[in-house]
């Protein structure tokens, strides 16, 4: 079960076991391996407001499910790569 942590560039951060970590409305749920890459997710959501859950959301879980065993296929989709940059995680 997830747990109050800590913050990150005022987000509040969640830890939570398990190989998934997402962003949403500015809190962070999941291990913490990458938090810029999660901030990133954030300016996004600031970005597209509602379309935010359509958009990245979407791809997100389409690649959850189908990339789960290909990490560096997963993060090379549009959505995770944008992310990466916004937040300025490196790989
Ligand atoms: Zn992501």
């Amino acid at each position: 079960m997830a747990e109050p942590a800590e913050s990150y560039k005022g987000m509040f951060v969640f830890r939570a076991e398990g190989s998934i970590e997402f962003q949403l409305g500015g809190f962070i749920i999941g291990p913490q391996k990458g938090m810029p890459h999660e901030y990133g997710h954030r300016q996004q959501e600031i970005l597209l407001g509602p379309y935010y859950l359509l958009l990245i959301g979407t791809t997100s879980a389409f690649g959850q499910i189908f990339l789960r065993e290909h990490r560096e296929a997963y993060y090379a989709m549009w959505s995770e790569r944008w992310a990466d940059e916004l937040g300025g995680m490196r790989r």
